[in-house]
């Protein structure tokens, strides 16, 4: 498509070009015509004629130029918007396609797994209790990881419209205790340092900026190899601001991606091939909840290997 838009372009640029050079020539030729006529008549060719004849002539010259120029840049403008909205929509559709493929894998899996435990634990009476219990769990795990993505979901459609914040003062550092104590549950070769006594108050929404750490966190620990590793959680703060850096050490990010992450759906790679979970909807609910609390993230290399996710957020007066 991108060729074919190109050489349509260059096909008409050309036409333009050789009309315009055509019709210049036409004009011209008009002109000499004019004068000649004239001379050939008995009648002498007057002052007023052939200055007559002359403007006429650089007028038609001023408006073939002049409209070939505004219709040659419209045309290259026009090709530019064709070809960006149509790359656009390839875009969309890539991600859509993969949102479908993700979600209908994200939503099966947990619900496969619990059936298969529920059988399992259904048929064999005489399971051991230990092995019992690890079913319950592998069961609590999924149906966390079900409720998880739902919230997910929801949020991100409320997010999108409905959302009503409801701001109020609180000391964030629970918030980060329980999220922290969430992830080491799902993920239990995560160990999440978070060693931090004081306060950290903002004018915030608590549902959503759990959900913002929850989300950053839970890519931490989703991007780390083997699950395996540790997240550094390191609040700072002055009078103006607190900024909390969430470092770990997993497969890191492209800059030229770092961008494109927040957007809805987005994820790197492609579903069929990509080995981690997700729906490309956590990064997207973190940036819409960050502008609402008129904050900012950024990412930066970790050492030697990860990424640092870093959330600041403005004290309100
Ligand atoms: P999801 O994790 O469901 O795919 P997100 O919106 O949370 O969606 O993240 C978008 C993409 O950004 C992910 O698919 C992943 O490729 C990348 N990403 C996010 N966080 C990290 C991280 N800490 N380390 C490496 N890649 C990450």
């Amino acid at each position: 498509m991108r060729y074919i838009s190109l050489g349509v372009m260059f096909y008409m640029l050309a036409a333009l070009i050789w009309w315009t050079i055509l019709l210049s020539n036409y004009n011209a030729q008009v002109y000499t015509l004019q004068v000649s006529k004239v001379n050939s008549t008995s009648v002498p060719v007057t002052i007023e004629s052939a200055d007559s004849a002359l403007k006429k002539y650089e007028k038609n010259k001023a408006m073939i130029i002049g409209e070939g120029f505004v219709f040659g840049i419209s045309l290259i403008i026009g090709t530019y918007f064709i070809q960006r909205s149509y790359n656009n929509q390839i875009e969309t559709n890539l991600r859509q396609k993969n949102f479908l493929l993700s979600i209908s894998h994200e939503l099966k899996s947990p619900l496969a797994a619990i059936k298969l435990n529920i059988d399992t634990l259904l048929k064999r009476k005489n399971i051991e209790a230990d092995q019992r219990e690890q079913l319950y769990q592998d069961m609590a795990f999924e149906n966390n990881r079900l409720d998880k993505l739902i919230s997910n979901l929801l949020l991100a459609a409320k997010l999108n419209k409905t959302y009503q914040y409801n701001f109020e003062k609180t000391d964030i550092v629970p918030i980060i205790k329980s999220v922290v104590k969430n992830i080491e549950v799902l993920y239990p070769k995560i160990k999440c340092s978070f060693d931090f006594e004081d306060t950290l108050v903002l004018d915030v929404d608590k549902e959503a900026i759990y959900s913002l750490i929850y989300n950053i966190t839970e890519n931490a620990a989703k991007y780390t190899p083997n699950y395996q590793g540790v997240i550094l959680i390191k609040p700072n703060q002055n009078l103006k601001e607190i900024s909390i850096d969430i470092a770990d050490q997993g497969i890191g990010i492209d800059p030229r991606e770092r961008t494109k992450i927040f957007d809805q759906f987005y994820r790197i790679g492609q579903e069929e091939t990509r080995q981690s979970k997700g729906t490309g909807l956590g990064l997207f609910i973190a940036q819409q909840i960050i502008i609402a609390h008129k904050g900012k993230i950024t990412i930066s290399d970790n050492k030697p290997n990860g990424s640092i996710f870093s959330l600041t957020i403005p004290k309100t007066a």
